[in-house]
């Protein structure tokens, strides 16, 4: 069994991209600018956004955090964003999810230019990446596909199943894996026989926010499991997936924490980058 560390992939990535920002250094004499959007003081928001900053400045990047009141009015958020949509500095705008109740989430996804998406979450990437066109491609379904062609280069006519279908995830995560020419099924809240759909994957993906939902016994020999669930329990931090269980029939398999979480984080750094090039 392989396990698929993150981590470990994270920190070449990131190895990779410090390189390559410092050749874009000396051809533009300017540096990929990510600037991120906090509001609120949630304890898990603060921390990912801590990270995200500490891993752009590791790799070399202009990095901003612009942080907001809880009850800052909707209004100033999107007037901010029309400033750093037009600001040359800025390569990335990110605004941190979730947002306070009194702020339309989608509107602010489709204020920010497309070209500075670095989610990818605007219509026009969706769009994008589900036409097979350029753009950005969310973070997590980003790092998740990296992982998986480590593992198993040659996709074509693999059996993939996602679990979940938030446009963050999984519908992403299939639009990526179509796109590497495997037969691709996306599983939901109301899909009937979940097991079974598991049972006939060579991947699973499994994106829904259920302590171990995935059962060793839900698992074909030798697929190639990622767990992008984040689950807080009495025993700290698990996935979607029962881990010793799945572990013992996967042929490869992401733990949580140290999976999917950093290369997500390096993804962002990677579509920043991404975004600088496209705008030069
Ligand atoms: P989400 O928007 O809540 O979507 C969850 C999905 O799971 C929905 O499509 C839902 O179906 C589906 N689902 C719920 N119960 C199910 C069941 N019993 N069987 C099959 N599908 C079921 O969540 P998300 O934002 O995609 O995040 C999913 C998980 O990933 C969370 O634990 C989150 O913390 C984690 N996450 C991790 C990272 C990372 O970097 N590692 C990044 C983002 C998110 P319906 O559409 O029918 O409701």
């Amino acid at each position: 069994m392989i396990l698929i560390d993150g981590k470990k992939e994270a920190a070449k990535l990131r190895e990779d991209l410090k390189q390559e920002v410092l050749g874009l250094k000396k051809k533009f004499n300017k540096v990929p600018g990510l600037t991120v959007i906090l509001i609120g003081d949630m304890a898990p928001s603060q921390i990912y956004v801590r990270n995200k900053e500490k891993s752009a400045n590791e790799v070399g990047l202009k990095s901003e955090v612009i942080k907001y009141p809880e009850a800052i009015e909707e209004k100033t958020v999107l007037e901010k964003i029309e400033e750093l949509n037009k600001d040359q500095t800025v390569s990335g705008i990110l605004v941190q999810l979730p947002l306070p109740k009194h702020i339309d989430k989608q509107k602010v996804i489709e204020t920010i230019d497309p070209s500075k998406d670095v989610d990818g979450l605007h219509p026009m990437n969706v769009g994008n990446l589900s036409s097979g066109y350029q753009g950005s491609i969310p973070c997590t379904p980003l790092g998740c596909y990296l992982l998986i062609k480590k593992v198993e280069p040659n996709l074509t006519g693999k059996k993939a199943v996602m679990i979940g279908r938030s446009n963050l995830n999984g519908k992403a995560m299939a639009q990526l894996l179509l796109q590497e020419d495997c037969t691709v099924t996306i599983t939901h809240s109301k899909t009937k026989n979940l097991k079974a759909e598991c049972l006939a994957a060579d991947i699973i993906v499994a994106a829904v926010g259920i302590k171990e939902l995935v059962k060793g016994d839900w698992v074909k020999k030798d697929a190639i499991v990622i767990d992008v669930g984040i689950n807080k329990t009495d025993k700290g931090l698990v996935g979607d997936v029962a881990f010793e269980e799945v572990s013992r029939v996967a042929k490869a398999i992401t733990p949580v924490p140290g999976g999917v979480g950093p290369m997500t984080i390096a993804c962002l750094l990677k579509n920043t980058i991404e975004c600088f090039k496209r705008s030069n």
